[in-house]
């Protein structure tokens, strides 16, 4: 009798979905959880409204699992064994794989009508067995320390199990569409693309680079920061715009204290333009209200006045120390907390506006020439391949 897992049941959430959207939902989570489990040899099957991954080699279970918890649009996971249908079978199983004490209640589906016997009967035998293998075990059918399940199915067989392990909830990347990022390298912009790939976003990112302010390991640090992603948002890519030459012009013609406000302004144009050449329909950045000179909200107004796009910010209500629980969640905390400079840093004013008007900030900006610059910046774009961290 077989007792190692050889299968894992991949169950997904949103009863809301109906018609053509669920299958639409379904194809894109499929395609997604193959992405993931790219490398490994695996067999898919499908059944109602759940997934399972069966014929993998053992070894490779825990990396499956690690895979498949970071994947969107999943709701939870359960490890469990696949055996024919065969009552005595199933119970031995079950008492087997299942704590030795504790209280404990058996449920039972049953797809297959050809057993002539009702769930609940089913279910108080395989208990009743178990019972009778480990006396330390009771039953208790509404409190209970862990929950024994069998599935069983129409294709003569069924499923054991009793652990289930929380997905990552939210809707399969790409089912919302695309958005453009502007990536960093702190701790909020990933952070940031997170929430929003939860919500079904395929993500391209942005980077503006100070080359050589910046040099190649502020560079890596980004394209890490987008590796680590890469397992939510399995299509992610990553554009580096040469910002160098802009902070030139705006530092020698623009007063110091408005610098930021003018270079923010500028990502926001350039990121609205690469958004529309790579049919994103909005951008995302990783601003919370008040956390600095750049985030007032005059400052965003002044910024958000330069695009059309909606800007997704969803840390805007989020205090640093919510932002960084999720970043360690995340993993991309200790890349982020790296120390190399970033573009802003390098020309950092003593004193940044905090209340820009946008009089003022439109006045200083005539003195550029803001197109060919924009024009330049995107000539020299400079697209980056990410594979995933493993
Ligand atoms: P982060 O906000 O990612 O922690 P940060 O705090 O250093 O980085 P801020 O100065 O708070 O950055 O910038 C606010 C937002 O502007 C960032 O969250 C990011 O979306 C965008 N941004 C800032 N610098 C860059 C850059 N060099 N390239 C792309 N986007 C950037
Ligand atoms: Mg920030």
């Amino acid at each position: 009798m077989a007792t190692e897992y050889n299968t894992i049941l991949i169950r997904y959430g949103e009863l809301f979905l109906k018609g053509n959207n669920r299958s639409y939902f379904e194809s894109l989570l499929i395609k997604n959880i193959k992405a993931a489990l790219a490398g490994i040899s695996f067999k898919f099957v499908k059944s109602r409204g759940r997934f399972f991954i069966e014929d993998f080699a053992d070894p490779d279970k825990c990396e499956i699992l690690d895979r498949l918890k970071k994947v969107f649009g999943i709701h939870s996971i359960s490890p469990a064994i696949k055996t024919p249908t065969d009552l005595s079978l199933i119970s031995e199983i079950a008492s087997q794989i299942a704590p030795q004490e504790g209280t404990f209640r058996v449920t039972v589906k049953r797809a297959d009508k050809r057993i002539d016997m009702r769930s609940m009967d089913i279910a108080a035998k395989i208990g009743g067995d178990m019972l009778s293998r480990a006396p330390k075990r009771k039953v208790e059918l509404y409190q209970f320390d862990f929950e024994l399940h069998v599935d069983i199915r129409e294709n003569g067989f069924s499923y054991v199990f009793y652990e289930t392990i929380m997905g990552a909830q939210g809707l399969p990347s790409g089912c919302s569409g695309k958005a453009m990022l502007l990536l960093s390298g702190g701790i909020d912009s990933p952070v940031a693309a997170y929430m929003m790939a939860k919500r079904g976003l395929n993500v391209v990112c942005v980077h503006y680079h100070s080359f050589p302010y910046t040099g190649e390991l502020a560079l890596q640090k980004v394209v890490d920061l987008a590796s680590k992603l890469h397992p939510y948002i399995p299509h992610i890519e990553l554009n580096v715009v040469p910002f160098t030459e802009i902070q030139y012009a705006i530092h020698e013609h623009c007063p110091q204290e408005f610098m930021i406000t003018i270079m923010r302004r500028f990502m926001m144009r350039i990121a609205e333009r690469l958004a529309k050449i790579k049919k994103c329909g909005a951008l995302i950045t990783g601003e919370s209200l008040g956390q600095v000179a750049s985030q007032t909200m005059e400052s965003i107004q002044t910024t958000n006045a330069v695009v059309t796009l909606p800007v997704f910010r969803p840390l805007i209500g989020n205090d640093k120390d919510e932002i960084i629980a999720v970043a360690q969640k995340i993993d991309t905390f200790d890349i982020s907390i790296r120390p190399y400079e970033d573009c802003c840093t390098v020309f950092l004013p003593k004193n940044p506006v905090i209340h820009p008007k946008m009089e003022d900030v439109i006045r200083y900006e005539q003195r550029l020439d803001i197109e060919t610059l924009i024009a330049k910046a995107l000539e020299g774009v400079e697209m980056k391949t990410i594979s995933p961290e493993r």
